[in-house]
């Protein structure tokens, strides 16, 4: 596959309210967008950081993988998406072919209405995985 660069970090929180004032005002990030993504249970808002996002990730309701994770592990940094050039369904398919679990077996539209598709952490050293494009 052909990654172009880190798309965004999407970062688990229990409170977008309670998360924003602190890379608002402390690390002087701007939110330009706060959107519901309602067949995953999570709230997101999205931070410009140069050529990268922060997408932070709150869970609307108690069943959401998000609200799992914060439980088990903790609010914190929950995976790291990049952004592919020659498709998502193509680097998917890379992917399987060598080997690599997927949690999704053919992408979806994500936030920002990007085609998304995640890769099984316990196949990529622990990391939650995202593979992204316009
Ligand atoms: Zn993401």
């Amino acid at each position: 596959m052909k990654i172009s660069h880190i798309e965004h970090l999407g970062i688990a929180v229990k409170s977008i309210e309670e998360a924003l004032p602190y890379y608002e005002k402390i690390l002087g990030l701007t939110c330009y967008n706060i959107e519901t993504v309602a067949d995953q249970k999570v709230r997101t808002a999205f931070l410009k950081c140069g050529d990268t996002k922060i997408e932070l990730l709150e869970p609307t309701d108690e069943t959401s993988t998000i609200a799992k994770f914060i439980e088990n592990r903790g609010t914190g940094v929950h995976h790291l998406a990049f952004a592919v050039e020659d498709g998502v369904a193509n680097a998917l398919s890379e992917a399987e072919n060598a080997g690599i679990r997927l949690i999704d077996k053919a992408p979806r539209k994500g936030a920002e209405s990007l085609n998304i598709a995640f890769l099984h952490p316990k196949s990529t050293m622990g990391v939650l995985t995202e593979l992204c494009e316009k």
